[in-house]
């Protein structure tokens, strides 16, 4: 049996991976539009930009791994069209056919384009090559506007204040990561990068006069799925490719499920058999888990994915966990020192812990797992 994997990326990378180590030995194809074998992002805002990590620690294996393990890694070859009756992707280097499939396309930055439409330019920090110019631009004394204090925003932020640039960063929303995390532990992260010097100015929209004067305008607004092979093939989407509890995709118009079509990773809006509830998650935790289980099922497995969302963040000498699904406006308990960034939160909706981080308490991770899969608020102390 045949198994394509279209994205080469993190989701797309980890797939390959398990599907060998779950002992699967037919012919696997790992497609990637990307000239680079699988790597992970996080450092390309982290480590790698800071200058403190290798290029080599982020990738998934070195690209020899994939001929040693007989997993055709075929890079520089976007797939731009998908025949789910036929089994047939077609590619800008030909057609593969496939028995399983298995959608990893991720995301790509949203544009700034009213900015950009007025003559400024704006850089975005997605891949590799981006990351390397932002590193190029950043230094003592340059000036860089950041739009959007989301994740991107924020860990760009960081990394060019530790370079000694000026940094001035812009958001909509009234406080950094609102949405995410609410106002309480949102207002941790506008304390965080007030104390590091950044010019933080929220609750407004940027102007492209704003803008003029930086050295570099980076832009962290969000991203949006790459969907356009999905629809190609007559999947159902909605803000994601949809799947079920098992990650397999279904037919837009035929109502059917198509068991030899997998989705996974930021694509996919994924039925959660534990929340009752579509929910489609872009990050790292969820791209490496969801692959796992989507390797198994190609594979002839029949496993539910049902791991809660995770993911983290470094910013200066901040580091957290977060488990969960919180809401902004859900209620939060701390339980810590939140003025001195050290501490636990919990998200409670109808009396249940729906989420849970702490900040620099790495002993934490475990009871914030717990507290959100039994529901329990843990006692203080
Ligand atoms: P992607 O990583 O986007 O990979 C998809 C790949 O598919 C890409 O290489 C793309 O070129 C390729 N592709 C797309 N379409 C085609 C096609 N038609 N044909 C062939 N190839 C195609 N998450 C966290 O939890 N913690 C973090 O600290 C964190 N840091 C991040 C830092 C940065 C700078 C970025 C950008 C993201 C970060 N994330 C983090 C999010 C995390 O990296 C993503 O959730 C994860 O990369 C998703 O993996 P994916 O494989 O689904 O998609
Ligand atoms: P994001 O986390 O969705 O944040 C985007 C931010 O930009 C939000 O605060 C949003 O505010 C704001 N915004 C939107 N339009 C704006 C505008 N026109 N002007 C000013 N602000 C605007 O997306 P991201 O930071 O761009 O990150 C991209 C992807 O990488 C995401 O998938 C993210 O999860 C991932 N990532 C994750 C991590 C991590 O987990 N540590 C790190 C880096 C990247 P509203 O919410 O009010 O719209």
């Amino acid at each position: 049996m045949s198994i394509v994997i279209v994205g080469a990326g993190l989701a797309g990378g980890t797939a390959a991976t398990e599907l060998r180590e779950q002992g699967y030995d037919g012919p696997v194809v790992l497609l990637g539009a990307e000239h680079h074998p699988p790597y992970e992002r996080p450092p390309l805002s982290k480590g790698y930009l800071l200058g403190n990590d290798p290029l080599e620690d982020a990738f998934v294996h070195p690209r020899e791994w994939y001929a040693e393990h007989d997993v055709d890694l075929r890079t520089g070859v976007e797939a731009t069209s998908l025949d789910i009756d036929a089994h047939v992707v077609t590619t800008t280097a030909g057609d593969v056919t496939y028995e399983r499939l298995l959608l990893a396309t991720g995301a790509e930055p949203r544009r700034l384009t009213a900015v950009e439409d007025a003559g400024v330019p704006v850089a975005y920090l997605r891949t590799i090559e981006d990351s390397d110019r932002l590193k190029a631009a950043f230094g003592e004394g340059r000036r860089i506007a950041v739009v959007g204090a989301g994740w991107i925003g924020l860990e760009v932020a960081a990394a060019a204040r530790e370079a000694g640039s000026d940094v001035t960063v812009f958001e909509t929303a009234d406080l950094p990561l609102l949405r995410v995390l609410g106002p309480t532990v949102a207002e941790v992260f506008a304390d965080l990068h007030r104390e590091h010097g950044v010019d933080l100015r929220l609750g407004a929209s940027v102007t492209p006069d704003d803008l003029r004067d930086a050295d570099l305008v980076v832009a962290g607004i969000g991203v949006a799925p790459r969907l356009d092979l999905a629809r190609s093939g007559g999947l159902a989407v909605d803000d994601g490719v949809l799947v079920d509890a098992g990650l397999h995709t279904s037919h837009a118009e035929r109502g059917t499920r198509v068991p030899s079509v997998l989705a996974v990773g930021d694509i996919a809006s994924h039925a959660h058999p534990v929340l009752g509830r579509r929910i489609r998650v872009e990050h790292w935790d969820t791209a490496i888990n969801q692959a796992k289980t989507a390797a198994h099922n190609l594979a002839g497995g029949d496993e539910a994915y049902d791991a809660m969302p995770y993911f983290f963040t470094d910013q200066y000498d901040l580091g957290m966990e977060y488990v969960g699904h919180g809401r902004a406006e859900d209620e939060v308990v701390v339980h810590g020192d939140l003025a001195g960034k050290t501490f636990r939160a919990f998200w409670i909706r109808e009396g249940r812990v729906v989420a849970a981080m702490h900040a620099n308490d790495w002993d934490a991770t475990d009871d914030l797992r717990a507290a959100v899969a039994s529901g329990d608020l843990p006692t203080l102390g």
